[in-house]
């Protein structure tokens, strides 16, 4: 089995479902209101364990019933959390008020995402333990740098989710294995729109990217090797929501398995098609035995 370790965010998202969204000053009445569990850390935890990895979490959750919530979530998934910390801040939440044509406005509230600045007293010591570190940028720098720093040190796999975008500092980037941005997150690391332009820019950077392209699949690219596009299965999106979160998850247990990089692909792909025909996006992560059926 794939060890894999998360460092990230735990979020409750607070969903209002709007005819149309308020503008400044207005009231308007809600159709209705959900919490679902989500951050983009805590996500991919539950991706990667539904798709059959051992999975930890590092981060913060606050001292109150989204925290309490969010950790129950992540233990049901199988997510091991003893190095998940209960702070005295509010959990993180992501307020989000979802219009009738499916756009939508969102205010992040880190809250105790924001505590996660460092690594604790034994986080090391389970980062060296596992085959892969998955990272995003939900939490301050410093601890994705100290935790990507730790598992190169250890020859542990780092995985970066470059989201929410935003540009890289290089000592993060010299200690990342393989980067897998979005399209939208790979023109703002390079100011490139064309895909594979700029994915040879990114291997500037790192050795490895994967670009993730939505419906249209994935391009991979490392150095020394021809380009891969490997394409998503095509079905009926009803909610793409963390549809990237459980692509990379499944992805990282897939190349923990050491199955070869277009087989890998293709798995995770297979995981995402489910998960976006399905709504939520911890609740939409598949299991191992629905992506083997998904992917045959
Ligand atoms: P999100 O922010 O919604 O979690 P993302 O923007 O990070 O997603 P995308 O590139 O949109 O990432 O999607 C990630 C992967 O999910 C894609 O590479 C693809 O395999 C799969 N996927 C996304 N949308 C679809 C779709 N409509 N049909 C099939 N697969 C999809």
């Amino acid at each position: 089995m794939t060890d894999i370790v998360v460092l990230g965010s735990t979020n409750m998202d607070l969903v209002a479902y709007v005819e149309k969204a308020p503008q400044r000053g207005e009231t308007v009445t809600g159709r209705e209101f959900r919490t679902i569990p989500g951050g983009k850390g805590a996500n991919q935890a539950i991706a990667a364990a539904h798709a059959g990895g051992t999975v930890s979490m590092i981060g913060a959750v606050g001292n109150d019933s989204f925290g309490a919530r969010l950790r129950s979530t992540l233990e049901h998934s199988g997510v091991n959390t003893d190095h998940l910390r209960t702070v005295e801040f509010p959990s993180g939440t992501a307020h989000i008020v979802v219009d009738e044509e499916g756009g939508n406005a969102i205010v992040v509230v880190p809250g105790a995402n924001g505590t996660v600045d460092h690594l604790a007293p034994g986080d090391e010591g389970l980062i060296a333990s596992a085959d892969a570190l998955l990272l995003q940028l939900e939490i301050p720098l410093p601890a994705v740098v100290a935790g990507a720093r730790a598992a190169r040190s250890h020859g542990v796999r780092t995985i970066l989710t470059p989201a929410p975008a935003q540009p890289l500092p290089p000592e993060l980037l010299a200690a990342t294995d393989l980067l897998v941005p979005n399209e939208h997150e790979a023109t703002t690391l390079t100011g490139r729109t064309d895909p594979r332009e700029a994915a040879a820019a990114l291997l500037e950077l790192v050795p490895e990217v994967v670009i993730t392209l939505g419906a249209a699949g994935s391009l991979h690219a490392a150095r020394g090797t021809e380009p891969l596009t490997v394409t998503a299965p095509q079905v009926a999106a009803v909610d793409s929501t963390g549809a990237g979160d459980t692509f990379v998850g499944a992805l990282a247990v897939a190349l923990g398995e050491e199955r070869p990089v277009r087989e890998a692909l293709a798995w995770a792909a297979a995981a995402a098609a489910l998960s976006v025909q399905r709504p939520g996006a911890s609740a939409s992560m598949p299991y191992r035995s629905e992506i083997e059926k998904q992917y045959a």
